[in-house]
């Protein structure tokens, strides 16, 4: 099947700075795909190239199996950095003007609003929300034009761990609805809980790529038998790397 996504030996430098080196990988459609890497590994970069908000430096990708173009961008909805909404206007005010500036169409904004569960608080102002229904009005407004595709970056930074479950439960349920979901994190625990696909960054390298059940259980799994899962988990927190410790007493490492 047609990837949606194909980069191919992509490499970005900021002076002095390679911030990704000679990065290739595909995302399969109806997949939902984390980009997993420590702050600073080139997740935002990455995501900013396949946008064409940035340049590569060399490489190039494809979207659809076609050369990156304006018409099919417009079928991919983005989070790349927190929308600027009015804080005295309304979910629904805010999501009209940012149809307009998108040029979608005004039909859909109770869809979507509906689709990120505002519907009922639509016509409360944006400066009454919690910090988590602002990342859904974000959502929402990705979401204006129905598209096939989201590239999200980091999509539950900063929010409490009820709206992280919130934003969780809603990429899962985009993704049931036959989305392609292609986002950042810097959290294993996400990506082992959101996603079906990944590539690990380091330092700007793919380190691995491929199905979650194929990557995170096979790469660097330890088995440490019966031993005391608080205690464990402690010791792998302070290593250098991703640690994801199983009730199975399984523990799985990547270090960077
Ligand atoms: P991540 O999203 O994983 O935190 P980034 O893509 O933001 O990683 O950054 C990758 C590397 O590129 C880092 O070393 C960062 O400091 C550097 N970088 C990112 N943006 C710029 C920029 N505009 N100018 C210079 N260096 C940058």
């Amino acid at each position: 099947m047609t990837p949606v996504l194909a980069l191919n030996t992509i490499s970005k430098n900021y002076g002095p700075i390679q911030a990704l080196d000679n990065v290739s990988f595909t995302v399969p459609k109806g997949c939902v795909f984390g980009i997993l890497g420590p702050n600073g590994s080139g997740k935002t970069t990455l995501l900013g190239i396949a946008m064409d908000v940035l340049r590569a430096s060399a490489g190039n990708l494809r979207w659809f199996d076609q050369p990156s173009s304006a018409e099919l961008r417009k079928q991919i909805g983005t989070l790349l950095e927190t929308p600027n909404f009015y804080h005295y206007l309304t979910a629904v005010q805010n999501l009209r003007i940012t149809a307009e500036i998108k040029q979608r169409g005004l039909d859909d904004i109770d869809t979507v609003l509906k689709k990120v569960n505002l519907y009922e608080r639509r016509n409360s102002k944006f400066t009454t929300y919690s910090l988590g229904m602002k990342q859904r009005l974000a959502i929402a407004a990705a979401l204006l034009g129905n598209p096939d595709v989201l590239v999200l970056d980091e999509p539950t930074n900063g929010l409490d761990p009820v709206g992280i479950a919130e934003i969780r439960n809603l990429i899962k349920q985009l993704a049931a609805e036959g989305k392609t979901i292609i986002m950042a994190s810097h959290l294993l625990d996400e990506v082992e809980k959101v996603c079906t696909h990944v590539a690990i960054l380091k330092k700007g390298k793919l380190i691995a790529a491929g199905a979650v059940d194929e990557i995170l259980v096979n790469e660097d799994v330890v088995e440490i038998g019966a031993a005391n899962i608080q205690a464990l988990q402690q010791a792998v927190n302070s290593m250098n790397g991703y640690s994801s410790v199983k009730q199975d007493g399984q523990v799985l490492l990547l270090s960077y």
